[in-house]
């Protein structure tokens, strides 16, 4: 592998030497064959000139023939030259054509020398001081005339030199013999001239010709570049055509070429771009053009649908000598397919996948950008929340639910005005950035709420949900964004919390509402470890024979600052805040605990919220109270409100057929509060139904209400339940609820919730 690849680098520096070797005989040459005409020229004129001096002298004769002789070889050299300029010599031959000249420079000089050798040991004192000079003068001269042909200069006045100084030293006088060396040495000056004047030559010719090569090797890059890329070079004119990079431009456009002779760049851009579609500006294409300044991987949309493409330029300004553009070159890139994923990509991080709509980071930029002081008036933000949405995605599953979240993202779409936003920011939440005056946001509202109360029906069901929605308003420019959702949340909250399926607009009072809130949950997480818990028992008696049939546990908070807190206010709190399982852990062993001091048959109720129904770790915590007090099962009852059940329905049902299958009591809780039959919440096996006690107070008053209660008290002894009525104060409601049959009372008629002060005072008050 290595030996391969290094045998193919000397190679090929070989050929390199090789082929510069020939540029730099042919560049000799070629300077050889400019001044040949004059050299030949001067020769026979000194030739002449010689043979004329020595005209009728003892070397007449012979300088006659010598100058025939001379010039005949003279004229072989012009022929040479002639054809060298007729029929120019190929690279092959150039090596050859060297050695010719080297020789006829050589002979030329041999002839000269012969003249020297024959004539200076014979002539006269001034004779011999012309030939001095001719010698002198023909080795300078000729030497510098073949300079640009080192070899031909060398042997042409070495020729000259070594005739000279044999000459002088034949006429065997001392004066002349100091000439042949001074002669000598100039020649050897001269042969020192020729090395540096050679070497350097040659060290040109190969920078010049790596230079071409280094060029060639570039433009044959830059074509298979553009062959095999969707890049392509351009280049355009001072007057703004294109005179590069037209077939780039024809083929990825898909032009003509009509449509692109002759154009300028922008023009061609021009031609194809269409404004509806226009995602990248062609304008700011020909601002960059007017700036002068080099750009980079500035893009151009064109086309449109089918035809959309993308083409990304980059480009650089040609200047003149005086600054003056002239002109631009640049490479342009077709980049469709890549823009195209860029822009899918950027729709996507800004778009809900499920219904299309905005997504939340896109709605906190828009809010952002509305939040700009000009924009401020009659601005709102709508946070929804589907109201029921869960039932439906909990018991038809996922798909059924992202179906319905879809209709409802088409029936909201409907709703809205232009220039309104709607956006999804979570699983069954919206939001929308509206504008308008408060007449129209009430509009909104009620049609978006209406709309969702209406039925939708899907794949054959008829699905029922509803929407709550907190509404806050733009008041001032200094809000942010992030608080304006806070403050339509909280309006959202107030919604839901005042029955659903409605709207609030946010008020700085529920800002309060919400400190006074996160007070308490702070409080409430140090309240268990102070131990400012306690229970509080009220009792249950029988209407029958008024006996002492058990307590219900109720959860007290004594706070060291503000004194007692009532469940009500801070049971849901705890809820939210994720505090209600230990904290309804601890009332089960604290009240299981109790109950062990209390006669054998009295039982004791707790109650249980939803969201602890909802943990596993809920029946661990049951068996864990009736095991640490010793406790049996049968003397626990737990009290379930009706939500607890319809919140998670299986779930519900199987954690209760779980608790009671340990043995305990299941009692449901406020009934008559919510909406459910009791047919259909039989189906839990409760063992007691508790009747709210707004029944059992609005009984004498209200016909309705003694209806409800007589009802269920008779459904409730066909079904074998035991009922418990809430809330007795008065003797009379004892009386005409113990004349109905009714099996329980419990109310402060027969006893208030009270602590216990200690383990026997319990069992006096009870
Ligand atoms: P609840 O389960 O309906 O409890 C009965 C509520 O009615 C108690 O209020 C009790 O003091 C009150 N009450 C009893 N007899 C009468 C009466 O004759 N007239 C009137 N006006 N009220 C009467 P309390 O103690 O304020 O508890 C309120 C609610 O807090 C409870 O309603 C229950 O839902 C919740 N709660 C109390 N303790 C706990 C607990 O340990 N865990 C959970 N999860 N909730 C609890
Ligand atoms: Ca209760
Ligand atoms: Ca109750």
């Amino acid at each position: 592998m290595y030996s391969n690849s290094d045998s193919n680098i000397s190679e090929r520096d070989a050929l390199r030497k090789l082929f510069s070797f020939k540029h730099v005989y042919r560049e000799q040459f070629d300077a050889l064959v400019k001044i040949a005409p004059s050299i030949i020229a001067a020769n026979a004129f000194v030739t002449i000139a010689l043979a004329g001096f020595f005209w009728g002298t003892s070397g007449g004769t012979f300088a006659l023939y010598w100058a025939v002789f001379s010039l005949i070889v003279n004229g072989a050299s012009f022929i040479n030259f002639r054809r060298a300029t007729l029929l120019p010599i190929s690279d092959e031959d150039l090596q050859f054509a060297a050695q010719i000249i080297t020789l006829f420079s050589g002979l030329r000089g041999m002839i000269w020398a012969s003249a020297f050798i024959f004539l200076l040991p014979q002539a006269t004192a001034d004779s011999a001081l012309f030939l001095g000079w001719l010698v002198t003068g023909l080795m300078c001269a000729g030497f510098f005339a073949y300079i640009s042909f080192p070899l031909a200069a060398v042997s042409f006045s070495g020729m000259v030199t070594f005739g000279g100084v044999m000459g002088l030293y034949l006429r065997l006088d001392s004066s002349n013999t100091v000439a042949a060396i001074l002669i000598s040495t100039l020649y050897l000056v001269l042969i020192k001239v020729a090395i540096v004047n050679g070497s350097a030559m040659r060290k040109r010719v190969r920078t010049e010709r790596d230079l071409v090569s280094k060029t060639e090797v570039v433009s044959l890059l830059l074509k298979d570049f553009e062959e095999g890329s969707h890049s392509w070079l351009w280049e355009m004119g001072r007057d703004g055509t294109l005179i590069r990079g037209c077939d780039g431009f024809q083929k990825n456009l898909e032009l003509k070429v009509s449509e692109i002779q002759g154009q300028s760049c922008s023009n061609i851009l021009r031609n194809r771009a269409i404004s509806s579609s226009q995602f990248y500006s062609i304008t700011l294409f020909d601002e960059l053009l007017t700036k002068q300044v080099a750009f980079a991987e500035h893009v151009v949309s064109v086309g449109e649908g089918e035809t959309l493409k993308f083409i990304e330029i980059s480009a650089k300004p040609v200047f003149d000598k005086s600054d003056v553009c002239i002109g631009w070159r640049g490479v342009a890139s077709e980049v469709t397919f890549a823009k195209l994923a860029e822009m899918r990509v950027q729709f996507l991080a800004l778009h809900d996948g499920l219904t299309g709509l905005q997504n939340r980071v896109s709605f906190q930029e828009h809010l952002g950008l509305a939040l700009s002081p000009g924009a401020l008036r009659d601005t709102w933000v709508m946070y929804l929340d589907l109201d029921g949405f869960k039932t439906i995605n909990d018991t038809m599953g996922h798909a059924m639910g992202d179906k319905v979240l879809r209709c409802f993202a088409d029936r909201l779409k409907d709703c809205i005005n232009t220039g309104d936003l709607l956006a999804r920011i979570g699983g069954d939440e919206f939001a929308i950035l509206a504008h308008g005056p408060r007449l129209d946001i009430d509009l909104l509202w009620q049609k978006i709420v209406g709309t969702a109360a209406t039925v939708f029906e899907i794949d054959g069901h008829s699905l029922h949900i509803g929407a709550s929605i907190g509404i806050a308003e733009v008041r001032d420019a200094q809000i942010s964004s992030d608080e304006l959702m806070r403050q339509a949340d909280l309006a959202l909250y107030r919604a839901k919390s005042e029955g659903r399926g409605t709207a609030r607009i946010f008020e700085h009072a529920m800002d309060r509402a919400l400190e006074q809130r996160k007070f308490i949950e702070r409080e409430l997480r140090v309240a268990l470890v102070r131990e400012e818990f306690v229970l509080h028992y009220q009792p249950i008696y029988s209407f029958k024979n008024k006996k002492l049939l058990g307590y219900e546990a109720l959860l007290r908070w004594e706070h060291r600052e503000f004194g007692a807190v009532a469940p009500d206010v801070f049971v849901p709190i705890a809820e939210d805040a994720g505090l209600i399982s230990e904290l309804g852990s601890w009332v089960l062993h604290q009240a299981c605990h109790d109950a062990m001091n209390w006669p054998k048959h009295v039982r004791i109720a707790v109650n249980v919220s939803s969201l602890q129904l909802k943990t596993k770790r809920f029946l661990a915590h049951v068996t864990s109270a009736l095991a640490q007090s010793g406790l049996p099962a049968s003397r626990l009852e737990l009290e379930l409100t009706e939500s607890a059940l319809i919140e998670n329905y299986e779930m519900a049902g199987q954690m209760i057929s779980d608790l009671k299958k340990l043995g305990v009591r299941i009692a449901l809780d406020d009934f008559g509060t919510g909406y459910s039959s009791l047919a259909y919440l039989h189906q839990f096996q409760f063992d007691k139904i508790k009747i709210d006690r707004s029944f059992v107070q609005a009984y004498e008053a209200r016909r309705e209400s003694a209806a409800v209660v007589n009802a269920v008290l008779m459904l409730a002894k066909e079904l074998g339940i035991t009922t418990t009525a809430e809330g007795v104060e008065t003797e009379a409601q004892f009386k005409a609820l113990a004349s109905r049959g009714c099996d329980q009372a419990q109310g402060f008629l027969l006893g208030r919730p009270q602590p216990l002060l200690n383990s026997s005072k319990t069992k006096r008050s009870a």
